[in-house]
């Protein structure tokens, strides 16, 4: 559920989670987050599994975050960003969205290994260094409040919370959320994305004003076309939010090897 409008300092609950999970330790032995092959140590992949994911790493588009096969330079764009600039300034993810990051991402959706999104936030940790200045504060994209009771929590919110805790950035709640329950935006071409999310979120003015223009960092699972993270930036920037930047756990990337 979101909280309200307030900001919830993160951090609070460390170290009962960390009890938890030395005795949930002791009573299921570690496996790994996506083939449940054992594991010596807790939170993690098996080696086969993580050799598998494809991290996002320099040299890439400043504004997308999409991966440049060669560096042209720290101020190139991408063709992408040229095209169809973004209304967010920067995007960072931590993988390429394949087969591994696809089931790691349903794992994470349907909640049946909470600890997963401790695993994503690293990688998203490392992969959005260059957001963590300042007093930002983390927005995690809401879902539909009648997706969200089916699921029993939001992933998104899972990762911000996981995120606030390593970056020591505060996650705001109820900053946005969604007016209507959109369709799955898998199966659906670009522009049907588009016309799918337009007007599908809608900001708090009250509770943005009270962010005196802070920096807002929007936090996702997957970035497949950017339509859900553009048109959350378009309502925020429209309730009067100033700079947005985006972190996602991993994106589509045309054309990589999946
Ligand atoms: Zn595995």
């Amino acid at each position: 559920m979101e909280r309200g409008a307030a900001l919830v300092k993160t951090g609070i609950a460390r170290p009962l989670a960390w009890v938890a999970g030395a005795v949930l330790d002791q009573l299921y032995p570690p496996v790994c987050l996506s083939c449940d092959a054992p594991l010596a140590s807790a939170d993690a992949l098996c080696a086969n599994c993580f050799r598998e994911l494809r991290p996002i790493t320099a040299p890439l588009c400043p504004v997308l975050g999409l991966p440049f096969t060669v560096s042209i330079g720290p101020e190139a764009r991408s063709a992408e960003a040229i095209a169809d600039p973004p209304p967010f300034e920067r995007a960072r993810a931590a993988v390429v969205y394949n087969d591994i990051a696809r089931a790691l991402v349903g794992r994470l959706k349907y909640g049946d290994r909470p600890e997963l999104a401790r695993f994503c936030a690293r990688l998203m940790a490392q992969a959005g260094h260059e957001l963590w200045d300042g007093d930002a504060v983390l927005v995690p994209v809401p879902l539909h409040r009648t997706r969200q009771f089916s699921r029993r929590y939001n992933q998104s919110n899972e990762l911000a919370r996981a995120l606030g805790r390593l970056t020591g950035l505060r996650v705001a709640h109820g900053l946005v959320r969604r007016r209507k329950a959109t369709r799955q935006q898998v199966g659906l071409s670009a522009s049907a994305r588009q016309r799918n999310v337009a007007g599908a979120f809608a900001a708090n003015a009250e509770a943005l004003a009270r962010l005196n223009g802070r920096r807002l960092i929007l936090v996702d699972d997957v970035v497949t076309t950017g339509s859900t993270v553009r048109a959350v930036t378009h309502a925020l920037k429209s309730a009067g939010a100033g700079r947005v930047d985006v972190v996602s756990f991993a994106r589509v990337v045309i054309g990589t090897d999946a």
